[in-house]
């Protein structure tokens, strides 16, 4: 469907409609050869951070965007460094609105060939998957975006905002975060009303059943503490019941015991409506008694006993991950520490929490200290607080449900604040292979640290052709 007839859908940008723009069934052939042709591109040029350039990416990207009709002042790229460049490109809206920002990531984790069945730089399709690094994350999404600027570029499609694309370097890594360096740097340029981030959310698949279309609204705090207890030690031959290594473990024993308070946000409060309708029917009532006002003590109690994704998803979480002590097996311990990982509830800070571990520790022999992403101790966290739950725009959310019913109708859009999830999406055979049919990529979820989904959607070239399968890995 030309773009001009879809306007209505456009504010979904974020990943069904744009990935609908490629591959949905109206869309012409050339189109989905045309992602293929970019995806290509983009996974063969190395961005890793070590010896790759982002660079290079962009600078293949904006040329598209040009020979796509984009005048030369709407596609820069710039960067801190030679290597780390990023693409800002703006197709031109009528004004009525503030623009609205599509990010993505250009540069990919470091891969080594001998990892790999195949060249990491170099996509292969094989069985009706797509291998190599960024396959999955992101250069399917940048692909996704880039086709689509294009696409609407010829069309002629006019939005009422402006439509930024910024492609980024050093997201997984690296010292120049793309888009840290483009707000600071040259905020004139991405300036927006709101922001729609291809990385975040997409389709979930359980088994080959689809789930669920996610949003990803919000997100956990990452934080790990150190809590150290230090002695003098002795002989073991003389103890004494002032002991490093019992400190530390009834500290984390009262851990144990301990539960963070349960709480809910309007993202978390709209991922378990949505998730409840998944469930099977008794556990779907445990959670809408967790919706109720007041909620449900009970029910709070069961699903968190019950179900790990659960429970992370209501309260702030830390556990113990891991643990050393003493330095002889005929001496009393010096030093007994403990590493406990924390993800915090969005609207508590990192120092916040910490206050709340002193709490729980409960014995001034065991200190609490804050360890930064490279290992370093320090006595207090960052105290700034992270930011509210985005809002849920209708002019986002209601084109994307529209776009979700139109592609696997009945499927539910739930926003979600992801910490950790297990990886969702287990492979499942490769449904275009048995049909004849051949796979374009269509979206990608993220199960937060643990891995990524890909959703391939099988071209709808013959009858059945039409089903879509889910790829997991990292
Ligand atoms: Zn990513």
């Amino acid at each position: 469907m030309p773009f001009h007839l879809r306007r209505q859908r456009l504010a979904a940008i974020a990943c069904g409609a744009l990935a609908c723009a490629v591959t949905c069934a109206q869309a012409a052939e050339p189109a989905a050869d045309r992602f293929v042709d970019i995806y290509r591109e983009l996974v063969e040029i190395n961005t890793t951070d070590s010896v790759g350039s982002t660079t290079i990416a962009a600078e293949a990207m904006a040329k598209r965007l040009l020979d796509a009709g984009f005048p030369a002042e709407d596609v820069v790229v710039t960067g801190p460094n030679p290597r780390k460049g990023n693409l800002v490109a703006r197709l031109r809206g009528t004004g009525a609105h503030k623009p609205v920002l599509l990010i993505g990531h250009l540069d990919v984790v470091e891969a080594k060939r001998s990892d790999w069945s195949t060249d990491p730089f170099q996509l292969v399709e094989k069985d009706s998957y797509y291998y190599g690094r960024g396959t999955q994350d992101m250069k399917d999404g940048d692909a996704i975006l880039v086709a689509t600027l294009m696409r609407m570029k010829q069309e002629r499609y006019k939005p009422d905002r402006d439509i930024i694309l910024a492609l980024t370097a050093d997201e997984e890594g690296g010292a120049f975060n793309g888009v840290d360096w483009l707000v600071k740097n040259h905020r004139e340029l991405v300036d927006a009303e709101f922001v729609l981030n291809h990385d975040g959310g997409g389709v979930v698949v359980e088994n080959g059943k689809l789930l669920g279309f996610t949003v990803d609204a919000t997100e956990k705090v990452y934080a790990d503490y150190q809590w150290s207890s230090l002695n003098p030690g002795g002989h073991s031959s003389m103890p004494t019941p002032d002991n490093a290594i019992y400190h530390l473990a009834e500290a984390l024993g009262r851990l144990e015991r301990y539960t963070f308070p349960f709480e809910l946000n309007a993202v978390t409060r709209a991922e378990l409506a949505g998730l409840a309708e998944t469930y099977p029917p008794e556990k779907a009532a445990l959670v809408k008694a967790v919706l109720n006002e007041p909620p449900d003590q009970e029910a709070i109690a069961r699903l968190s006993a019950d179900d790990p994704i659960l429970n992370s998803t209501m309260r702030t979480t830390c556990v113990a991950t891991r643990l050393a002590a003493g330095h002889a097996n005929n001496a009393l311990p010096q030093t007994a520490t403990a590493n406990v990982n924390c993800r915090i509830f969005p609207g508590h800070s990192r120092e916040q929490i910490r206050q709340e571990l002193v709490k729980i520790v409960a014995d001034p022999k065991v200190t609490v200290s804050y360890v930064e992403a490279g290992g370093a101790l320090t006595p207090t966290a960052p105290n700034e607080q992270q930011l509210p739950p985005v809002a849920l725009r209708e002019d986002v959310m209601k084109p994307l449900h529209e776009v979700a019913a139109e592609f696997w109708p009945g499927m539910p859009v739930v926003p979600t604040c992801p910490s950790v999830r297990p990886t969702v999406g287990t492979p499942t055979p490769p449904a275009c292979l048995r049909l004849g049919c051949r796979a374009s990529p269509l979206t990608t979820m993220t199960s937060a640290r643990m891995g990524k989904t890909s959703v391939y959607r099988c071209n709808r070239s013959r009858p059945g052709c039409s089903s879509t399968i889910a790829i997991s890995g990292r």
